[in-house]
């Protein structure tokens, strides 16, 4: 019998209390079920907080060698399991198992980028106004964080999160998305295996309207992490507003890609398939929106047809160029933008149905449409899927003009051969991230992320060289001696 225990309290895995049950699917065979087990309920995740709020005290005594070293296991038995892990997350989320062994080999790289923040992560000495004064700045931990999670990057999102919360002290109430939590429990297992103090570390799997709700409201929560839709983050900020606690939301995006006439035609045309299509369009810094100089969108748009004609569609088990939609919820959507941007009067130039042979699975083919303007919905709304449009511009202000008007602000990308033109760009462009010569999609973990505008509540950015001050309180302190 399959283990139906998902919720991790107090260092015991255990059963939901809820009387309702969750089935995880395959998208590629979404008719066989991968597990069903009871969700949590409002009252055990009440529970899982007071746990780890208990835990609080010791966890944050531990000394910065403990908590990196431990770190450092995690991330070695990641590793050493990449292969069971890759394949529960392409099973779950349906990616190319390529892909799901890059996110898990990432979950791994994380955790080690971070063990090292246990001794380095501190405060500053500043130079006091009086001499008889040592004015400096200590750091520690908000107490008990939650972190909720989306299903896109089930392994590398919920990673950077809790190594970042733990190595800075805190301990934590964990929320994946209901669409993996196969691979929030492989990891959970793995940081209890690796050593993780009982109480430290709490998974709780259930929905976001009784499980994340009664994390936002619930009072012995000192800080909460989300990545997710906007639309949940908002809600979650105001929630976190109300109750005066730090908040960091990642939310959606609608990412441009520019080309400029004076940039390489086909390397721009392979960063397009790759930021539209990778993943199967699932990513939160996916290109959505082409924005072509007039000079160049006729060659360009033959160059991204072509490729994005010959890309392989499938199951992510046989490691194809792209797996199918998560969900029959995010299948739906994709043929609803389909409809939506012909009903506006874009062209579609390619894809917009299920591959042949392909018919019980989420699967959708590759999709171009043009004659795309930012009054449509299709230029303006968050679609989370393989469906990119081109959309043309007359000169380089239009093009920024174009990139800006939408409410997202993500990331973003110039091609272009002239760096003066990739500078403007850099400094015009409303977002997050910004490429020049690359796909929107891909990041280093020492480069700050995050985005502007409704994707981001840009109180603190995530990774990169300071991602531990949002897990921290910092203190100035005046010391005048005796
Ligand atoms: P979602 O907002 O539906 O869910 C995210 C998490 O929030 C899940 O764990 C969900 O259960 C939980 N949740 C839902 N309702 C809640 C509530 N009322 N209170 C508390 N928690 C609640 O997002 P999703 O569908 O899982 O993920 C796709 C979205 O995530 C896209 O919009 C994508 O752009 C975004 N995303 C953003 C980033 C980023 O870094 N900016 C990264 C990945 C994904």
């Amino acid at each position: 019998m399959t283990d139906t225990r998902y919720q991790y309290i107090d260092g015991e895995w255990i059963e939901g209390d809820s009387d309702d049950e969750m089935t995880v699917r395959n998208p590629a065979v979404p008719d066989d079920p991968l597990a069903t087990f009871p969700r949590a309920d409002r009252e055990q995740t009440r529970n899982a907080v007071d746990v780890a709020t208990e835990a609080s005290e010791a966890w944050e005594e531990t000394t910065p060698d403990e908590r990196d070293s431990l770190l450092y296991d995690i991330a070695d038995l990641i590793d050493d399991n990449v292969d069971e892990l890759a394949q529960t997350l392409t099973k779950e989320e349906g990616k190319a198992l390529s892909s799901s062994r890059g996110e898990v080999s990432r979950a791994a790289e994380i955790f080690r980028f971070f063990a090292s923040y246990a001794r380095t992560a501190t405060g500053e000495t500043i130079p006091s106004s009086d001499p008889d004064t040592f004015t400096y700045t200590i750091r520690e931990p908000l107490g008990t964080v939650a972190l909720v999670t989306p299903w896109n990057f089930p392994i590398a999102t919920p990673s950077w999160k809790l190594a970042t919360a733990l190595v800075t002290g805190n301990t934590v109430v964990f929320k994946p998305s209901s669409q993996t939590p196969m691979i929030a429990k492989q990891l959970v297992e793995l940081l209890e295996r690796a050593g993780v103090p009982d109480g430290v570390v709490n998974l709780v799997v259930g929905s976001g309207s009784t499980v994340g709700d009664e994390l936002t409201t619930n009072d012995g929560i000192d800080g909460i992490s989300f990545t997710g839709s906007t639309g949940v983050g908002r809600q979650i900020a105001q929630a976190a507003a109300d109750r005066g606690i730090p908040i960091q939301t990642e939310m959606g995006g609608k990412n441009p890609q520019v080309v400029l006439p004076d940039a390489d035609i086909e390397d721009a045309a392979d960063a397009a398939i790759g930021g539209a299509f990778g993943l199967t369009g699932q990513a939160c810094t996916a290109t959505s929106r082409l924005i072509v100089h007039e000079d160049v969108i006729d060659e360009l748009t033959d160059a991204v047809v072509e490729r994005a004609e010959s890309l392989s569609v499938g199951p992510g088990m046989d490691d194809p160029d792209m797996g199918p939609a998560v969900s029959e919820e995010q299948d739906e959507t994709n043929f609803d933008y389909i409809d939506i941007a012909k009903e506006a009067g874009a062209t579609l130039l390619t894809g917009g149905t299920r591959p042949d042979g392909l018919e019980s699975g989420y699967y959708i083919e590759p999709t171009v449409f043009t004659d795309v303007t930012s009054d449509m919905r299709i230029a303006q709304e968050e679609v989370f899927g393989p469906v990119l449009s081109i959309m043309e511009a007359s000169d380089f202000d239009e093009a920024i003009e174009i990139a800006n008007d939408v409410e997202f602000g993500l990331s973003s990308s110039v091609f272009t051969a002239d760096m003066a033109s990739a500078r403007r760009f850099a400094n015009a462009i409303e977002a997050g991230v910004v490429k020049v010569n690359g796909a929107t999609t891909g990041s280093q973990i020492q480069m700050p992320f995050g985005g502007m505008k409704a994707s981001s509540s840009e109180t603190q950015k995530e990774m990169g060289q300071t991602a531990y001050e949002f897990y921290t309180h910092e203190k100035a302190v005046y010391r005048t001696d005796p």
